[in-house]
């Protein structure tokens, strides 16, 4: 029943053991999986892992953390690129791209990013979104794009939320951050936000739910996300896996 929608499968914290895990995931319950590329090399192994596995699908994209490793005089064939995958079978998405304001990352981050909500614009594909305390321009850039995406691991407030469902037909996927002892603001996110417009990811390997904090996660792993959501919406944890996944197929243009 679980529909992952946003991890990365390709990260070399699955390399000793990656094909055992990934033949084990639809025996845990795990339907499908979107694993996310950060640049064109990961975008490319995201292509392979879904080409090797019925469960898996790729999303492409640059990621704002791979701003260093682009020639920004050269963008537009990277977007090029990009747009040249999204011809690939189970490509569903662009992703993971958008703005991050942790890390010390050069201004062409913002370049990178506005060239992918244009690809999205023009191509129809989805487009996901990360946003990392980078909440008051992720807005504006909605405001200007108006995209079809989905805000993953979503980290703003219950306001930014309604301004967000104003702009574009945004989606907003929600990991193991709500399962944490110290989660309160995604908690009333969680309360507020439309059973139609929730999907659930695990951001794998980061972000394992409570109570394996400690370890790497894994998509079998949304069943803890999803059981803390069934308790904050005081729904049946079989109808919030049965509800993300159709979300999921819709959002993601997927016929199983
Ligand atoms: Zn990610």
């Amino acid at each position: 029943m679980i529909f992952d929608a946003h991890c990365h499968y390709d990260d070399e914290k699955f390399d000793n053991d990656r094909e055992t895990l990934l033949s084990s995931l639809p025996q845990k319950g795990v339907f499908a999986a979107v694993t996310n590329g950060t640049d064109l090399e990961t975008s490319q192994k995201s292509i392979e892992l879904s080409q090797k596995y019925d469960y898996i699908y790729a999303a492409v994209g640059i990621h704002p953390e791979s701003t260093e490793n682009i020639d920004i005089t050269r963008i537009d064939e990277y977007i090029e690129k990009i747009a040249d995958m999204l011809n690939q079978d189970k490509v569903v998405a662009i992703g993971e791209t958008g703005l991050d304001y942790y890390w010390n990352i050069p201004k062409e981050q913002h370049i990178i990013f506005e060239k992918q909500l244009r690809l999205a614009n023009d191509t129809k594909y989805p487009i996901i979104i990360h946003d990392r305390e980078a909440h008051g321009d992720i807005l504006s850039y909605l405001k200007k794009y108006q995209p079809f995406g989905l805000l993953h691991c979503y980290s703003g407030s219950v306001e930014m939320l309604k301004e967000i469902f104003r702009y574009g037909d945004m989606s907003i996927s929600v990991g193991g951050v709500v399962t944490f002892k110290n989660a309160r603001v995604i908690v009333d996110v969680v309360k507020e936000l439309p059973m139609n417009k929730l999907l659930l990811e695990t951001d794998a390997p980061y972000l394992t739910p409570v109570p394996f904090r400690k370890e790497r996660c894994d998509s079998s792993y949304i069943k803890f996300t999803a059981q803390r959501i069934a308790e904050i919406k005081s729904v049946s944890v079989d109808d919030v896996l049965k509800y993300t996944k159709e979300n999921a197929l819709r959002f993601f243009d997927i016929c199983p």
